[in-house]
């Protein structure tokens, strides 16, 4: 199923299984534009890193996306536009600032394109311009919450 999502307004969304969310993620990466940061939010298990895989196919990208929980950093150059898919479960609020993030985000020496990631309470600064994503189980399900700043 394809969601018709205004990334200007704060939406929020019932994805009942899996497919749900994945599909989600599809309607987001035949959307998102180049220079697009997505911060999600949410427990260990909510679907984060599914949401990403279906970014991923919406952008075009035939890779496997793989949770980058050990890697930090799995990077897709062959879509419509790049995608940055960052994980940073396993670092602390200084690990994360010395990796100079935002050239992900001003697109400095690399590729503009969408930079998503998981746990970005880590982070000690944000972008000007962001899309926050927050999964919340719910029921069976996932409700998903859109806030764009
Ligand atoms: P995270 O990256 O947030 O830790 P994952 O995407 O790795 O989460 O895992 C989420 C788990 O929940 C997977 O087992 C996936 O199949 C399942 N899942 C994803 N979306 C939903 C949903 N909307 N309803 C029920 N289960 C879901
Ligand atoms: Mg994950």
């Amino acid at each position: 199923m394809a969601y018709s999502i205004d990334l200007g307004k704060c939406q929020e969304f019932f994805l009942p299984d899996f497919q749900a969310t994945f599909d989600f993620g599809v309607s987001l990466g035949s959307s998102l534009s180049a220079g697009s940061v997505l911060l999600l939010e949410g427990d260990l298990g909510a679907g984060k890193t599914t949401l990403v895989q279906g970014i991923a196919r919406g952008l075009g990208i035939d890779d496997f996306v793989l949770s980058p929980t050990f890697s930090i950093i799995n990077e897709y150059l062959e879509g419509r536009i790049p995608l940055y898919h960052l994980d940073l479960y396993r670092l602390n609020s200084a690990e994360v600032e010395s990796m100079f993030l935002e050239l992900y985000w001003e697109g400095v020496e690399i590729i503009p394109g969408i930079t998503a990631i998981e746990w970005p309470q880590r982070l000690s600064y944000k972008p000007d311009h962001f899309l926050h994503i927050n999964l919340v189980h719910f029921n069976d399900g996932r409700q998903v919450f859109l806030t764009p700043y």
